[in-house]
């Protein structure tokens, strides 16, 4: 095949080169892993063992069924049963997990998707109705597999040796994304998804390289195509030529080594050549996340998107973490922070990040029940949730971060529930940092037009530029058709980032940015400039966004800034963003 290009939006950085996987909607809620050598035959006998369950389950079922039973049914199941008996279902996938090292549920679902797409391509209609017969045989096996699943192999688990692979999806959810950690998986394709949408971010957090909004991804790359993913351009060559993957290869040792260069300053202080000190604070999705940001040399965490608790748990959107649950989580940062400030930010669910993936979701979710307005309208939810974080505070110190407040009514309702989770510990002698500070983050441009009634009623302000730009300029981030519109240098958006920088500064209280923009080199002179001391952003991007502090004159870069702020030509913004970097 010849080889070919795709263009998408960059969200990830770094150079991919896989195999490609496709994974269909149907394969989302299935493990993916792969199994060392030694454990082959173990998940061998697992899909032996489930498919042998759901024959003997078959066999009963046709056995106990009532004499006045239709006959289609006895017919039906007999149907299941042969299909289940043919070597092409029950032995292909055992020849996958041994040649290719899937877990039992990847490689059974392998082959029952392979099936599948045969019968679509059958003329006759009868028997490509067969497909629905194959599919639920399929799912039945599934059921007992996941009751049997193993666990995730280990990272000492000697798997160097198998090809790398490249998920290739329509979509794929946040929650979902967070369970390709520590996988198989080297980089990400998907058709949907704009720059700053939550599965970007999380590919972001993860440090592989992805692209998103690819439109066609899905239909125009097979599986076991070889793909190179070019993370910083955004674009996805299929079948390479050997010359072009040479080169690929060679520009990916290059990346690797100017990583390893930027490790050396992991314990450099952040301080500008003029000697100003920047705070530079990790994102974090999950407690396991604050080793890496330690590792990096965070100095706290500044965004911990509590929300992934709550996420993709079996069970429905009512299997909520109970208040222990989430106290072990909040505590675990805490402890790993080793004393180190971490930030916790209520629960900021809806939006494109339902609860429960088949939550019916709202006309627009963007501007629907999202973030404290859900908790809102949950207060018991809310409560056990406050009564969690409050109790972790006794560990460590922690910020307790207010998600998309925009109403004065909601700052003041948002105060008197943390007050009620107080006394509530306080009546069961539980012990909490009774002067726990109490942020907003500052996402809705509402919010940083009356910043007066933040200031006043809260101890500290986080810019979630993410929302910020989507509210400010109508873009839905989540939309790969307008992902071109979702512009960080509107003078819109530097407006209110600038003015709400400076009213903290002026009113003496902490102001940090925790939207993506903090992790994106080409603007951290810009926030400097605009006077921003506290950037958040993930791990991964830390180190580069201190060299580029530790290279920053302030004294040079503010009047060029200023300049900037002046204008409202977006050509002379970014050719003076331009001259910032090479200042
Ligand atoms: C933001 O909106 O910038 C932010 C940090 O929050 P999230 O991306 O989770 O909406
Ligand atoms: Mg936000």
């Amino acid at each position: 095949m010849a080889s070919f290009t795709l263009h998408g939006i960059p969200v990830s950085r770094g150079i991919a080169i896989g195999r490609a996987h496709l994974l269909r909607p149907a394969a989302r809620d299935v493990k993916h892993y792969l199994i060392s050598e030694e454990k082959v035959e173990a998940e061998v006998v697992r899909l032996t063992d489930a498919i042998a369950a759901v024959n003997r389950e078959l066999q009963a079922v046709r056995r106990d069924l009532p004499a006045d039973a239709p006959s289609e049914l006895a017919a039906f199941i007999d149907v299941h049963a042969l299909i289940l008996a043919d070597p092409i279902v029950a032995t292909e996938p055992l020849k996958i997990i041994r040649n290719r090292h899937y877990n039992a549920e990847w490689a059974w679902l392998t082959q029952i998707d392979e099936l599948s797409a045969q019968f679509d391509e059958i003329e006759d209609a009868y028997l490509r109705e067969r497909k629905n017969d194959i599919r639920q045989v399929g799912e039945r096996v599934l059921k007992f597999l996941t009751g049997t699943a193993s666990t995730f192999p280990t990272s000492s688990d000697p798997l160097e040796e198998l090809p790398q692979m490249i998920v290739v999806a329509h979509d794929i959810s946040p929650a979902d994304m967070l369970q390709f950690r520590d996988r198989a998986f080297v980089g990400f394709v998907t058709d949907l998804g704009g720059q700053n949408s939550h599965t970007a971010i999380v590919a972001r957090s993860l440090d592989i390289p992805a692209v998103v909004g690819m439109s066609t991804a899905c239909s125009l790359i097979c599986e076991d195509d070889w793909v190179i993913i070019d993370g910083d351009a955004g674009i996805v060559i299929v079948d390479p030529a050997p010359v072009v993957l040479e080169q690929y290869r060679e520009v990916q040792s290059q990346l690797i080594r100017e990583r390893k260069k930027l490790g050396k300053l992991k314990k450099t202080p952040a301080v500008t050549k003029d000697g100003t000190r920047i705070h530079l604070l990790a994102n974090i999705e999950l407690p396991e996340d604050c080793s890496p940001a330690v590792e990096a040399g965070a100095v706290g965490v500044g965004l911990f998107r509590s929300e992934f608790l709550f996420m993709g748990r079996a069970g429905g959107p009512h299997r909520l973490p109970s208040e222990d649950e989430q106290f072990e989580s909040y505590r675990k940062a805490v402890v790993l922070m080793k004393g180190r400030p971490v930030t916790i930010r209520t629960l900021d669910v809806g939006a494109d990040k339902p609860l429960d993936k088949d939550e019916e979701t709202a006309l627009n979710p963007a501007l629907g029940l999202r973030a404290i307005r859900y908790c809102l309208a949950e207060p018991q939810m809310f409560l056990t949730q406050l009564r969690a974080i409050l109790r972790a505070s006794a560990y460590g110190p922690i910020n307790l971060l207010i998600p998309m407040l925009a109403h004065a009514f909601e700052i003041d309702q948002t105060l008197l529930f943390i007050d009620q989770a107080k006394q509530q510990l306080r009546d069961a002698k539980k012990k909490f940092d009774p002067n726990i500070p109490v942020g907003a983050m500052i996402e809705i441009p509402a919010a940083a037009l009356t910043l007066p009634l933040f200031i006043k009623r809260l101890n500290f302000l986080s810019i979630g530029t993410n929302d910020l730009i989507q509210y400010t300029l109508a873009i839905d981030r989540v939309d790969h058709e307008v992902a071109h519109l979702y512009n960080p240098l509107h003078p819109a958006v530097l407006y209110l980032l600038s003015t709400t920088i400076a009213a903290g500064a002026k009113a003496g209280i902490p102001v940090a940015v925790c939207g993506e923009v903090a992790g994106d080199t080409k603007l951290t002179r810009l926030l400097l400039g605009m006077g921003l001391r506290e950037f958040s952003m993930h791990p991964a991007q830390l180190l580069s966004v201190k060299q580029e502090i530790l290279n920053s004159d302030l004294d040079q870069i503010e009047p060029q800034v200023k300049k900037i702020l002046k204008t409202f030509d977006s050509a002379a913004i970014a050719d003076g963003v331009e001259r910032l970097r090479a200042s």
